[in-house]
């Protein structure tokens, strides 16, 4: 049995990025940049400008007694200049006229009759964004390397940019496997279960910034698994295959990966997930992941996330590792590495953590309930009460 480090090794041994793609501004959430920075074209705000509904003026006449001899709102063009003695009343975001130099708030100001205002004194550049003030033109803007967020997004629109370079979504072939399956909203007939697999790793692909590509499920025949791996190989970028890759008597998935292309290794040290299957097809990788539900979602989490995070230029999982102590004994195999499926809470002192549920690997209700994945490492025969584990956030904390 591989380690975790090893297998993800060898799988990050075979990421190749995407290609770069133009996408306007409006479809780039989520999307992965295929440029670390951007140069700025213009300066952001392109003008000095009003950050208050108020009152222009030069501060060295403040506080006194102004005329009010005008009037700017935002997108204005021409611009009434102020004269010392005199004010123009200005609207948030539009222009600070020439001859000012600060802007009194509106209800700061007193007015007297209709065009006349007494003012509370001010100082220079009180109210006012300076041009340039979030950005300069010919500055250097950073990306994170992440998928876009809408603030990154609100910058590169600010910046005047309407389309950027991302990383094309890898396309991921997904295959169940099992003669048991049938397709969540049909009646079961005797001995079968509803297929939650290929929902559910389309779902963690999309998530992962992947496009899925839903193969219908195949039987547990060894031609008909060996046709839909070739076509999935060949159709995508990467193929998930789940189901067959243990030891039964009815498990041709490995075997079909090893007479189609290569197998380079088909057992981690994991609990959930044992049995996974990796190696390529036709040059394209293939996993095969354990049918088991938990197990399917959980190695998914391991190892094929990060392989599509590389395949868009990401490191990592990109997910928050905290360290939390656990609330209860929690038992699990020795010999491999468990990640258990856990709620994390703030508790006395620092992060609490308890069962979200049966550890069972067809136990989905605690993998839903579960905000995190709880590492305990190998030669361990159980999570102890009290102890602190690294864990995976998988969600936001309530
Ligand atoms: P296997 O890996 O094919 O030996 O399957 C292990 C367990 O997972 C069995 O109980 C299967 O019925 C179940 N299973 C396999 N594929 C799926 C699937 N797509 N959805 C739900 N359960 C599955
Ligand atoms: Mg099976």
């Amino acid at each position: 049995m591989l380690s975790v480090e090893e297998a993800r090794d060898r799988i990050l041994s075979r990421v190749r990025l995407t290609e770069p793609e133009q996408v306007s501004l409006e479809e780039a959430t989520g999307r992965t940049p295929a440029v670390a920075s951007v140069t700025a074209a213009v300066d952001v705000p392109p003008f000095a400008n009003s950050s208050m509904d108020g009152f222009a003026l030069r501060s060295a006449d403040a506080p006194g007694e102004l005329s009010v001899v005008g009037e700017v709102a935002a997108g204005v063009g021409s611009l009434p200049s102020v004269e010392p003695g005199t004010t123009v009343r200005i609207m948030t975001g539009a222009p600070l006229p020439p001859g000012a130099d600060a802007v009194i708030p509106l209800e700061q100001g007193e007015l007297i009759g209709t065009d006349r205002v007494r003012l509370p004194s001010t100082e220079v550049g009180v109210n006012v964004r300076a041009r340039g003030h979030d950005t300069r033109r010919g500055e250097r803007v950073e990306l994170p390397a992440e998928p876009l967020s809408s603030a990154t997004i609100a910058v590169l629109a600010s910046l005047g940019i309407g389309q950027i370079a991302v990383r094309r979504r890898p396309l991921v072939a997904i295959l169940s496997t099992g003669d048991e399956l049938a397709t969540p909203g049909e009646p079961l007939r005797a001995g079968q279960i509803h297929d939650a697999n290929s929902v559910s790793l389309a779902a963690a692909v999309r998530e992962a910034g992947g496009e899925p590509m839903l193969l219908p499920p195949v039987r547990d025949e060894p031609a008909a698994i060996e046709a839909a791996l070739r076509a999935g190989a060949g159709a995508a970028d990467l193929l998930v295959a789940s189901g067959g890759v243990s030891v039964g008597r009815h498990d041709h998935v490995r075997t079909a990966i090893e007479r189609l292309g290569e197998l380079a290794f088909w057992r981690i040290a994991v609990q959930p997930g044992k049995p996974l299957a990796f190696g390529s097809i036709g040059g394209r990788p293939v996993v095969g992941l354990p049918g088991n539900p938990v197990s399917a979602l959980v190695t998914f989490e391991l190892f094929v996330r990060i392989l599509l995070r590389g395949m868009l230029g990401l490191v990592g999982d990109g997910r928050i590792h905290l360290s939390a102590r656990l609330a209860e004994t929690m038992h699990k195999d020795r010999e491999r590495r468990a990640y258990l499926r856990v709620i994390v809470e703030p508790g006395p002192d620092g992060w609490l953590a308890r069962a979200a549920g049966g550890q069972g690997s067809a136990q989905l209700r605690a993998l839903a309930a579960a905000n995190a994945l709880m590492i305990v490492p190998e030669g361990e025969a159980a999570g102890e009460a009290g102890a602190r584990y690294d864990a995976i956030l998988l969600r936001g904390v309530s």
